[in-house]
């Protein structure tokens, strides 16, 4: 295993044994505003990417809008095998503009180099488009209301695979309030696509004996899209 894949598995804790080569063992610690309810989600629903661009960028149909420097889209390739779907963006990103910018991106990025993914190769997006205040948790009618945008960035992607990153993002995303230990290792589906849930990168930053746990959540998302294109 090369330097750099071994560093990536160390940002995520994970020790890696290998034949040794020299005397010791190698050892790495390692819309519409408007528009309302089903009318909107049908109008953003028949959208193509730059009108919904457009559409998040004027929305205003929750208060967050008021409250934040300017929407997160999303980013990555629009034709990619993954979607990495987070919660919503924190100061860095609602500065930047971008989603997973800051300490938790750096670790994000990692985790998806550790199953040898470049950032650049799937698509990352969030439950919310706005930042909410002082990064409280998503009110449910901002996230229904944000949801179209959601399932059109999905349905637009076509995703593999989409990898839930933290309990908000997970059970908004599967419509459940089951807690995110019950919802790890199983494959669940939305429109079709199957969803494997993990923790937040933010989370594993203050939990960092949860990142094995997150490195075994990786793994199996791996052997599900294999199975899946198999
Ligand atoms: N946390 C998230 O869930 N999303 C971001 O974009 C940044 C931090």
């Amino acid at each position: 295993m090369d330097a750099q894949r071994l560093g990536y598995l160390h940002d995520l804790g994970i020790t890696v044994w290998e034949r040794r080569k020299q005397p010791a063992a190698t050892t790495v610690q390692s819309a519409q505003p408007g528009l309302s309810g089903d009318s909107r989600a049908a109008t953003i629903s028949g959208m193509d990417w730059p009108q919904l661009e457009a559409a998040v960028k004027a929305c205003t149909a929750c208060g967050l809008r008021a409250g934040c420097t300017q929407t997160v889209f999303g980013v990555g390739d629009r034709q990619a095998e993954w979607l990495v779907i987070g919660e919503a963006p924190g100061a860095d990103e609602d500065k930047q503009g971008e989603p997973f910018v800051g300490r938790a991106g750096q670790l994000l990025n990692s985790m998806l180099a550790a199953i040898g993914l470049k950032r650049e190769q799937v698509y990352i997006a969030n439950i919310l488009k706005c930042r909410p205040p002082n990064n409280r948790d998503p009110k449910p009618e901002e996230a229904e209301l944000c949801r179209p945008f959601l399932e059109r960035q999905i349905a637009l992607i076509q995703p593999k695979l989409i990898l839930a990153v933290g309990r908000i993002a997970a059970q908004n995303l599967l419509n459940t309030d089951t807690p995110i230990g019950k919802l790890r290792g199983r494959v669940h589906q939305v429109n079709g696509i199957p969803v494997v849930v993990t923790y937040h990168p933010a989370y594993l930053l203050r939990s960092p004996g949860e990142k094995r746990k997150a490195w075994v959540d990786l793994q199996f998302a791996v052997r599900t899209l294999k199975e899946q294109s198999a």
